[in-house]
């Protein structure tokens, strides 16, 4: 069957989405991109190449070389800081697309930098912060687009939310400056180039890496493993070590995971380059010195250990997305027990019960972005045999 007049909506323009509509696009389909941000990338286009003398693999490359590749797609129409209203189904889907009323929440983030289309500013924190202003920048409330679409089919991709490491008290996140995650310390690498503590800038000697923050824990009820907090913790540790060869790493572990191609070599390094603990801190005291305590149980003789450190890096996992319960009234697709969308069944995770809706990366669970990509493939596919087009 021809393409010409095919159109499919792709919610969210992380990896996921974006894989997806280029895909389609080159099936000459035409799509229509809606993101809530004023920028493309997801979670994804945030992350530092995390390579030593070598390539790790960390994808973050490959996210900057597939936006490029859609924003210079003429097939692919992108819709910034836009969400979906109202979407009725009566063969094709009609759909009422309206401003998102997303807003900034620091100065730093006020001026958004990330996307290739535009430099984008919130005028209310330009005001306060006029040096950090570019004069041809975009005004945050002069994007976002309402008006209504008719499409063949959906794909969702909206993503997932790191977890929220306030909930876990005794590390003192968001109390003691230098506990971070590993999203904040993907920001400090990226703004600085190395790691400084956030107290006072200095270069970091001592870090500590707690793993499976929000993952795996049965208090929280959230039992999956985010299957990307092992490899983006040893990665960004092998980095920091590269760096600054005196850097002394501890990561304190349940388990780790095998994930990942040539993951045991790379493990078998890690071992040489850091200290591995088999145990969780329970406290975490700061210092007068900006210095943090950490309380641990001795892995041989069962002893509390209170060790100092510069840096807490809290490796936090993958959680449903904010807006998945809105999105699955919306679209009337229903969620799986862990709260991400559901697929058909585990063969096919990009299908929906909902003939014509499919869904492309995290927002069906767990993935780093190689595989984030490979499913959006998949939907891609899924959506071009249900569309009839060869
Ligand atoms: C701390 C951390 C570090 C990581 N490091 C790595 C790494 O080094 N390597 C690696 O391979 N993986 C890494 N990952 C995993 C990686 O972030 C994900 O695989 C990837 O971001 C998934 O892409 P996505 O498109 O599915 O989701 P997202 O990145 O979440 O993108 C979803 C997009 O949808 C948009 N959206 C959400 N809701 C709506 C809505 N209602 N309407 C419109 N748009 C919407 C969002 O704004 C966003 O742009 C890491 C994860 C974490 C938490």
């Amino acid at each position: 069957m021809s393409t010409k007049n095919k159109k499919v909506m792709v919610v969210g323009g992380g990896i996921a989405g974006l894989t997806a509509a280029w895909e389609l696009s080159q099936f000459n389909i035409d799509v229509e991109l809606i993101e809530k941000t004023p920028f493309l990338g997801g979670y994804a286009i945030q992350y530092c190449c995390k390579a030593t003398d070598e390539c790790r693999q960390c994808g973050a490359c490959t996210v900057e070389a597939m936006l490029k590749n859609v924003v210079n797609e003429p097939k692919i129409k992108v819709h910034l800081a836009t969400e979906v209203g109202k979407i009725n189904n009566s063969g094709r889907f009609s759909v009422d697309l309206k401003k998102s009323s997303y807003k900034p929440d620091s100065a730093k983030e006020g001026v958004i930098r990330g996307s290739p289309l535009h430099v984008i500013v919130d005028k209310e924190i330009c005001k306060k912060n006029p040096d950090v202003c570019p004069e041809d920048a975009v005004e945050l409330d002069k994007i976002g687009f309402s008006g209504k679409l008719d499409v063949d089919a959906v794909i969702l991709a909206s993503g997932f939310q790191p977890f929220d490491a306030e909930q876990k008290g005794t590390y003192g996140y968001k109390k003691f400056p230098n506990v971070v995650t590993g999203m904040d310390l993907e920001r400090i690498i990226r703004e600085n180039a190395t790691v400084v503590r956030p107290s006072d800038g200095k270069t970091v000697q001592k870090i500590a890496f707690i793993q499976c923050v929000g993952s795996r824990d049965e208090n929280l009820g959230n039992l999956w493993c985010s299957q990307v907090c092992c490899p983006y913790a040893l990665r960004m540790a092998e980095r920091i070590k590269h760096k600054n060869t005196d850097a002394e790493i501890t990561v304190f572990y349940m388990d780790i995971q095998n994930v990942g191609k040539d993951y045991a070599g790379f493990y078998e390094k890690c071992k040489k380059d850091f200290r591995f603990i088999r145990n969780i801190p329970v406290d975490v005291f700061p210092m007068e010195n900006g210095s943090l305590s950490m309380r641990y149980m001795n892995e041989e003789d069962g002893l509390c250990i209170n060790e100092e450190f510069d840096l807490l890096v809290l490796s936090v996992g993958i959680t449903p997305g904010p807006d998945n319960s809105n999105m699955s009234d919306l679209f009337d697709v229903g969620l799986n027990e862990d709260g991400f969308f559901a697929g058909i069944d585990k063969l096919n995770s990009t299908s929906t019960i909902k003939d014509g809706i499919f869904l492309a990366g995290t927002v069906a669970g767990p993935k780093d972005i190689a595989a984030s990509m490979a499913h959006a493939g998949q939907a891609a596919s899924e959506v071009i045999k249900h569309l009839g087009v060869s």
